[in-house]
């Protein structure tokens, strides 16, 4: 509104919105895109609704993964060159495009076609990958680019990138999160696989990797994948001499998160009654919005100690970090309830 008095933006955090495509099968469209910033809900037939909403941008249903590419994390990956800490997330309902975001298709059997004139379709990851490798090429510094890969369900966090497959006795060695004594502030996962990728056809295999454990933890440890967040991270290491010969490290992090499905948290942000009785509550997701409204508020607590998704992004996340936020959402009149949950969640995060 720009009245006084209002608090100024944190301009570190940005709010987008990805809106998927209408599935075949005559549903009606609740959804409309009218500007590159605005979001309208608008329902005649049954609750009579008609809501604007209003975000950084809007990506609508004909945006291109590289849109999203190219307006979201191109940025960031600047910060990170410099040595910031960066994190994107995909939040939303399950089924809404957030895997597709952030991973894109990745079941091609040639995995080189990612990213070639067929590679329209490799999300998020692959192209932040690929893009750091040409950057640090062309800079001149040692480097080194490591790529780590987890999931978390249940407050448990699991390596993605472990060398054995996911196994039901995985549970009994679950990652521990710690505070680095040497460098203050900086999260150390105990135990994370972290691989040091060379190049960008090592980096899909990584990919791959991790892509197909998050599969097959999802059957043999029944981790339902709408239940469970996956954070990947890429971490560059860069070492300059400037004038005097003197070395200088610098270490960029660029978090990417598939979020768990947004569909138990009700649209005050509290969890819904039905999902408290079924014990369904997902901590991570309820405290990553209170962190996320702490540190748009500025407020003085920011509760990261609360959940694990929370505690191991603590370095991330505030500060001189940036922080994106993809809100997908269906265009369908029978996911509105969802989609308004969402568009009010990704709106308290502006
Ligand atoms: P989520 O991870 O949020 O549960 P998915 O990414 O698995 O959802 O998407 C569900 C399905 O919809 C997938 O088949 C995916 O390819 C398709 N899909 C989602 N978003 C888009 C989009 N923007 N364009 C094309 N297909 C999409
Ligand atoms: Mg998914």
């Amino acid at each position: 509104h720009g009245s006084a008095g209002k608090r100024e933006r944190n301009q570190n955090i940005q709010v987008y919105i990805r809106v998927r495509p209408m599935t075949p099968g005559g549903q009606v469209k609740v959804i409309e895109t009218p500007g590159v910033r605005e979001v309208v809900v608008r329902e005649r037939s049954v609750a009579n609704i008609t809501k604007t909403f209003t975000f950084d941008k809007v990506f609508n249903t004909e945006s291109t993964q590289l849109d999203v590419y190219d307006t979201v994390v191109s940025p960031l990956l600047k910060e990170v060159l410099l040595g910031y800490n960066c994190t994107v997330f995909a939040y939303g309902q399950t089924g809404t495009g957030k895997t597709y975001t952030m991973e894109g298709e990745l079941n091609t059997t040639n995995t080189m076609l990612f990213l070639g004139v067929d590679g329209k379709e490799a999300g998020i990851l692959p192209r932040a990958l690929s893009d750091i490798f040409d950057e640090v090429r062309a800079m001149s510094c040692d480097y080194q680019v490591r790529a780590s890969y987890l999931e978390l369900y249940n407050e448990e966090l699991f390596d993605l990138l472990a060398t054995v497959e996911p196994n039901p006795n995985q549970t009994k060695k679950t990652l521990r999160i710690y505070e680095d004594a040497n460098r203050k502030g900086s999260v150390v996962i105990q135990g994370l696989e972290e691989v040091i990728v060379q190049n960008k056809q090592e980096v899909y295999n990584v990919l791959r990797r991790g892509s197909q454990h998050r599969k097959t933890a999802s059957t043999v440890l029944n981790h339902s994948s709408s239940r469970s967040h996956a954070v990947f991270t890429i971490t560059v290491h860069m070492k300059e001499s400037n004038v005097d010969g003197e070395e200088m490290v610098k270490v960029g992090k660029l978090h990417l998160v598939d979020l768990a499905g947004s569909e138990n948290i009700g649209k005050s942000g509290a969890v819904d009654k039905r999902a408290r009785e079924a014990g369904s509550i997902n901590q991570s997701l309820l405290t990553l919005g209170r962190v996320i409204t702490a540190l748009v508020e500025r407020a003085p607590h920011v509760p990261y100690r609360e959940s694990k998704l929370t505690r191991l992004l603590q370095d991330s996340l505030g500060g001189k970090t940036k922080t994106s936020i993809i809100a997908t959402i269906s265009p369908a009149q029978c996911n509105i309830e969802e989609t308004l949950s969402t568009l009010d969640y990704a709106h308290r995060a502006k």
